[in-house]
């Protein structure tokens, strides 16, 4: 079949509209296939439609106005296109929070092995930073000058987090949420009402860790009522398009989950370029079972090794070295 029995249904598109419908309906857009008389008509109709601007479509003897199930399903798929432009095509570059305040590089993932936050003003560098703050003699915090010691007990720390919560730090809330999520400090019993509470106020001001959280416990029903939907909006509008890599693996994830493996590679492709070591590895059992294309496998890896190594430092090196020596880990 070729274009024009369905140009009749519309009569006024955008030119976007035009070029889509044009590409998707008509066969003879492909080069491989030789038009006949007879069809090559057809074509030059949907040339035609192809450049107005707004495009009146053709009429060929059908009644007039278009059936309202067809340009509902139209408006629908087009509506779904720009959707998706916008979900790929965003938030490939890191979020602001995952530099490293000291030596402004991003911070090798995941970040809570490589980085510590500074509990008295919430502040997070990499333990390259930290140890070669300590190794210059400084005691104190390099922001807001609070002596360490004062930091190291652990009610006095729970008291400086509680300080900025008041201050409305979204990192703050989150964090005390976390402790209420998971209990166990002194002075702190575990409350999981109090930790979604926490963890909702601080997404609403704007902690992206907040957020991707929430999305998991809401569509996993971690602590919330089910509710796929929600987890999954928290994990894309919300998250991943703003460069959370977590949220946009976990995205791969899910569209896995539904055997949408197109969808979840391209997910995967984001999330493993910037650095993210288990993306690299499902990209690379996508290519072994043969939903990713071999230079799909090759960009990524070349993309993720770049990252790598734009991650690296002479001060995050040895804080790994010493790492390794006093936890037995890499
Ligand atoms: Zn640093
Ligand atoms: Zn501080």
């Amino acid at each position: 079949m070729g274009c024009g029995p369905n140009i009749t249904y519309i009569h006024i598109m955008t030119k976007a509209a035009a070029i889509w419908f044009y590409r998707q309906r008509c066969p003879y857009s492909q080069p491989q296939m030789k038009p006949r008389v007879r069809a090559r008509e057809q074509h030059c109709d949907a040339q035609e439609l192809f450049s107005m601007i707004p495009c009146r479509v053709l009429r060929r003897g059908l009644p007039e106005g278009p059936p309202q199930a067809a340009q509902e399903g139209l408006q629908a798929t087009l509506e779904a296109e720009l959707k998706d432009e916008r979900l790929y095509s965003q938030g490939h570059e890191r979020p602001e929070g995952d530099f490293c305040l000291i030596c402004t590089l991003p911070i090798p993932l995941p970040m809570y092995e490589h980085s510590a936050f500074a509990v008295c003003c919430m502040k997070r560098i990499c333990y390259g930073c930290a140890m070669a703050v300590g190794r210059r003699g400084m005691l104190n915090c390099p922001f807001c000058r609070t002596p360490h010691s004062d930091s190291k007990n652990e009610a006095d720390a729970l008291a400086m987090v509680q300080k900025r919560v008041e201050k409305k730090d979204s990192e703050a809330i989150f964090s005390l949420g976390n402790k209420y999520y998971h209990g166990g400090e002194p002075g702190l019993q575990k409350d999981i009402q109090k930790a979604v509470v926490l963890r909702e106020e601080a997404a609403e001001l704007g902690s992206l860790e907040a957020l991707c959280n929430l999305g998991v416990a809401y569509y996993h029903g971690k602590g919330v009522d089910k509710d796929k939907a929600k987890g999954y909006s928290y994990s894309t509008v919300k998250v991943a398009m703003q460069g959370h890599v977590e949220s946009r693996y976990n995205l791969g994830v899910i569209e896995t989950e539904h055997g949408n493996h197109y969808r979840a590679v391209r997910h995967i492709l984001i999330s493993a370029k910037v650095g993210h070591k288990a993306s690299l590895d499902t990209i690379k059992r996508a290519f072994m079972g043969g939903h990713a294309m071999k230079e799909q496998y090759a960009k990524t890896l070349k993309g993720y090794q770049d990252a790598v190594e734009e991650m690296k430092s002479h001060d995050r090196d040895e804080a790994k070295r010493r790492f390794a020596k006093i936890f037995g880990r890499n």
